[in-house]
């Protein structure tokens, strides 16, 4: 999962990289609408969450002209205009929901998964496959019946193969949703993380296809 967070206040910029990235999501922050329009013609992203008074281009102008060009990403506002009228014009111009700041992050990521889930068509949080059960919500796994515990990172690479099952994604594709830009990633990092879940979920969960990458294997 990988979000663009746009934000030109530093400490709330920060604040939201930190505890994104504890979430276990993969963050790329920008400070201003032009960096925001550069980032996304590069960066294939899950969610956006855009702040509207930004320097160089406003938010709402960089929405708008996102929609007209249709792309359909998830796009949750953070704002400090409380004002009505701005919220229905960023509604209005595509945005899929907003935040009035102050927020807590509870309840930024509380809104992030509803959007997240309002886009993958599920009106359940789990998320399941024969005997696997992800709960996104308490980040809690469970495999035939027994519980399992991950870490933030191999929880987010059970969650991709998850939500793809029978597709191949490779190593890029999984670091590209683990790390955001700046991040350090080990060489092998995703390895690790593999070889850690087989250990804990069976060899037989995560197939590797040579040469290729990795898909969804027996979760029966
Ligand atoms: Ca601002």
């Amino acid at each position: 999962m990988r979000i663009l967070l746009v934000e030109d206040d530093l400490m709330i910029g920060e604040s939201l990289r930190q505890g994104l990235r504890g979430e276990g999501f993969a963050v790329d922050w920008v400070q201003d609408g032009r960096s925001a329009e550069l980032a996304m013609e590069t960066t294939p992203y899950t969610l956006v969450l855009l702040d509207l008074g930004l320097p160089k281009k406003d938010g709402l102008t960089v929405l708008r002209d996102w929609r007209q060009r249709g792309l359909t990403v998830p796009v949750l506002i953070l704002t400090a205009r409380d004002a009505v009228p701005d919220r229905v014009r960023g509604l209005d111009n595509g945005a899929d929901d907003y935040l009035v700041k102050p927020f807590d992050l509870t309840e930024l990521l509380a809104r992030i998964r509803a959007l997240l889930r309002r886009r993958e068509g599920r009106v359940r949080e789990l998320i399941e496959s024969g005997a696997l059960r992800l709960d996104p919500v308490t980040r809690a796994v469970e495999y035939r019946g027994q519980p399992v515990a991950l870490s933030a990172r191999e929880f987010a690479v059970l969650r991709a193969l998850l939500e793809t099952p029978g597709a191949v994604l490779s190593r890029e594709q999984l670091e590209d949703r683990l790390y955001g830009w700046g991040e350090e990633v080990e060489s092998n990092a995703v390895e690790v993380h593999v070889h850690h879940l087989r250990r804990k979920l069976g060899s037989e969960v995560i197939r590797t296809v040579r040469g290729v990458g990795y898909r969804l294997g027996e979760t029966s």
